[in-house]
């Protein structure tokens, strides 16, 4: 079927939650994407920040492969080897000593939800429930996580949204301090906020809200759902600003494309999950966790994670390069390839520009042009891409 044949289907049957773009991606490679007419695309999106080894990364594919063949799926209520020697990794690679495993960002967002207050009831007893989290965030969205996003644009419609949380200003310590009551137990956090614009907190930050949360005996919750996994050049975006999290919260790039999201905790708060509080029938099936076993022994052993570093810088330099020559492009930003480019001006139009030359661009925020390829991707194919948007940017300037 051709493209328009697909688009003319899927208007019939498929539900509009989406505003989406009249391409139909078939197959993929690497950084390029093909259309089910043929046409080849530069993949600057990556999923959302999901194919950071690309697409169908040759280990990725051979460990869904095989593990298709042996058991896709049980059930939580047995042991499962894939998922055990995850969670190892996972912990001995981080901050945390435990993890809890389900589906997607907003539900491990949601078990973090859960965890803190479980935790912080058993502690101190049933009035601390509260979680502060900051404007511009995104969480998810599941009701919970609604509630703890700060976008009024994905709350309005669902009130009345769930009691117990609040929204200050990233990276303003006062403003956090302030919000501080005796119902609080947690604070959430995106190290950088992506779907807000690519808010990247100054260095202090959150050493201030670390000490601020030892102080208060709250519990300090992550949400590296987009950054976590290599894209910032470390494995977890925590690591650049010196200073552990709690609770930590992954998804998106941690299977390689296949649907999973983590929750990671210290012991002493992991402990308040006791048999029966918390669930999900796929989390942590053997097929995802097997394509995340793949994915992260791949990140972590084929010096991904100095390249995504240095490749990054490359890609800033670039973009800034473009800022120089453009007056409408405000400023450049970001930690590895998790970057950001501030415009004056609307970004929706660049976009779809950027499809009809063949490089899959993002705009969040309305006005930030969000670039997140995989981390596998080369100078070559980042020549390419910074080739047709200083094309695109010269046909808007007057
Ligand atoms: C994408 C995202 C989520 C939600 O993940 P889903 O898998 O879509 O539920 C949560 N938090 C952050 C920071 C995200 O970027």
């Amino acid at each position: 079927m051709t493209s328009a044949q697909w688009i003319e289907k899927s208007d019939k049957y498929v539900m509009k939650t989406y505003g989406r773009y009249p391409i139909v991606p078939v197959k993929g490679e690497g950084c390029r994407l093909w259309d089910a007419d043929g046409k080849e695309y530069l993949d600057f999106l990556a999923g959302v920040a999901v194919n950071n080894l690309g697409h169908c990364h040759p280990k990725v594919v051979a460990a869904l492969q095989k593990q298709a063949a042996e058991l896709i799926h049980c059930s939580n209520y047995y042991q499962i080897p894939q998922q055990i020697e995850l969670a190892e990794l996972l912990c001995t690679h981080s901050f945390a000593d435990k993890a809890f495993f389900c589906n997607s960002g907003a539900e491990a967002n949601e078990a973090a939800i859960k965890l803190a207050r479980k935790y912080s009831r058993d502690t101190f007893g049933p009035e601390r429930y509260e979680i502060i989290t900051a404007i511009e965030s995104f969480h998810g969205r599941t009701m919970a996580t609604v509630s703890a996003t700060g976008q009024e644009k994905v709350q309005k419609f669902f009130d009345p949204l769930l009691h117990g949380f609040r929204h200050v200003p990233f990276n303003d310590v006062p403003a956090l301090r302030a919000a501080v009551t005796a119902n609080t137990c947690a604070i959430m956090l995106e190290p950088i906020q992506g779907e807000g614009g690519v808010n990247v907190p100054s260095p202090d930050y959150f050493r201030e809200v670390r000490q601020l949360c030892d102080e208060q005996g709250l519990i300090l919750i992550f949400d590296e759902v987009q950054v976590g996994m290599g894209r910032t050049g470390k494995l977890f975006a925590y690591e650049h600003f010196g200073v552990i999290p709690d609770i930590m919260t992954l998804a998106k790039a941690l299977a390689g494309g296949a649907p999973i999201g983590a929750m990671l905790a210290k012991d002493t708060i992991a402990a308040a999950f006791t048999p029966g509080t918390h669930g999900s029938t796929f989390g942590g099936n053997p097929l995802v966790t097997a394509a995340a076993l793949a994915t992260v022994r791949t990140i972590l052993e084929d010096g991904i994670l100095n390249r995504t570093e240095e490749i990054g810088e490359y890609l800033l330099g670039e973009l800034e390069g473009l800022k120089a020559k453009y007056p409408f492009v405000q400023e450049v930003r970001g930690i590895g390839l998790m970057v950001g480019m501030g415009l004056t001006i609307p970004g929706g139009d660049i976009v779809k520009q950027g499809h009809e030359r063949g490089v899959l661009l993002n705009v969040t925020h309305d006005s930030v042009l969000r670039f997140v390829p995989p981390l596998v991707v080369s100078k070559q194919e980042i020549d390419r891409m910074i080739g047709i948007l200083d094309g695109i940017f010269a046909d808007i300037t007057p």
